[in-house]
């Protein structure tokens, strides 16, 4: 790869060049679940068995890694995998502070698989400093760091959190899922370690389930991997085509993203039936000024508080047409979810737990006339 290549230039190409057999401008899909050798030990390009390495895979995670400005990419079958290989960095004994605004199943591994092996953990508030510094135990050795976060759209000063991180000898890792390296680059704000779930922006479509973690150092890096490869939480390689193809688009996607979550925000914004409404974008998000200075745009997702609480936002996530009632994020098709109930469910009890009246929409690169029209009618309908 060319350093001096832009984002796209890179997510069209980045790990991707002409197949030297056959001249293929697509990487192929490689379905051999083993190699020959040519001596015993002796591979062709360093592949031996497909769950420890696959050229279709080896693409991706060159191409996201030079996405994320990483020197290691490192593809799984989901974003809980990759994010499960991350926290078997801890061992039993150490302490974690998580967010206290996170997807429900990033908690939920934590809370109830991660805990039960001597992992302990606190929600803090990751934009207050003071209450980051007060939380911080001797065996604190992670700090784990969405950005903008699921579903409150919070966001974390990922230099400030890093630095603080590093004073302790700890780790900063971010999810980086809802801004894609596309807005924001964590590992250049200090960030050891960013991590995707792939099913999101990146695959772009719907149609893939896939996580990611990229990292510059080493030794980190090798640990992952070696997760990677003894638990073998992979991608196939069907599904590491289908997510390399959608992020050679992931530029122009993130574009109309950001250009609809916006037209859309304007809408909620002027509306009676609607309490508040979460958008890094809006310059009185508490988090505006640092989004500014660590995104280059604001992303597709919006949140927002109805009057009215749970039965109002239920009866807003029925009445879209266009924006579809569903789980999930980050496709070119909209989404409109109630996370108390759905996405964040896991969530409920715990310091994580979520509004009831609070609505997600996942923005997609529809025409943006009809997103807006659509949305209007369903916050209408309840007032
Ligand atoms: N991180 C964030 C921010 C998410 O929204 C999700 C899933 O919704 C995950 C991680 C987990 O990813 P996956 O569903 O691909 O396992």
């Amino acid at each position: 790869m060319n350093e001096s290549w832009g984002f796209d230039t890179r997510a069209i190409h980045a790990g991707q060049p002409p197949d030297p057999t056959t001249g293929a401008v697509v990487v192929p899909i490689s379905l051999s679940t083993t190699f020959a050798q040519d001596a015993v030990g002796v591979t062709r390009g360093g592949y031996e068995y497909a769950r420890s390495a696959n050229p279709t895979r080896t693409a991706l995670e060159e191409c996201v890694a030079a996405l994320e400005g990483a020197s290691y990419g490192m593809a799984f079958s989901s974003g809980l995998a990759g994010e499960d290989a991350i926290l078997r960095l801890l061992r039993p004994g150490d302490h974690l502070l998580l967010g206290d605004d996170a997807y429900g199943g990033t908690f939920r591994l934590i809370a109830r698989v991660h805990a039960d092996w001597g992992i302990d953990y606190t929600a803090v508030d990751l934009t207050d400093l003071d209450a980051v510094r007060a939380a911080w135990r001797p065996e604190t050795r992670m700090v784990w760091a969405e950005t903008p976060t699921n579903p409150l759209l919070t966001v974390v000063d990922i230099a400030a959190v890093a630095a603080v991180a590093h004073d302790h000898d700890a780790l900063c890792v971010v999810d980086n899922t809802f801004a894609t390296p596309y807005l924001q680059t964590p590992l250049a704000f200090g960030a050891d370690i960013v991590v995707h779930s792939s099913t999101k922006y990146l695959g772009g479509h719907s149609d893939v389930v896939g996580g990611f973690v990229a990292t510059s150092d080493a030794d980190l890096a090798d640990s992952i991997a070696f997760v990677q490869n003894a638990a073998g939480g992979v991608p196939g390689a069907f599904d590491a085509y289908l997510t390399l193809r959608g992020v050679k688009t992931l530029g122009v996607r993130m574009d109309r993203h950001c250009s609809n979550a916006e037209a859309v925000v304007a809408v909620l914004e002027a509306s009676d039936s609607v309490e508040q409404v979460f958008h890094p974008g809006l310059a009185h998000h508490p988090g505006h000024d640092v989004a500014t200075r660590q995104m280059s745009g604001f992303g597709g997702m919006v949140s927002f508080i109805v009057k009215g609480g749970d039965p109002a936002a239920r009866k807003v996530a029925e009445a879209t047409e266009l924006f579809t009632l569903a789980e999930s994020l980050g496709a070119v098709e909209s989404l409109i979810e109630v996370p108390a109930v759905m996405t964040h469910a896991s969530a409920a009890n715990s310091p994580l737990e979520v509004d009831p009246g609070l609505v997600r929409l996942s923005v997609g690169i529809e025409s943006t006339d009809d997103l807006v029209a659509d949305i209007d009618r369903a916050i209408t309908a309840i007032s």
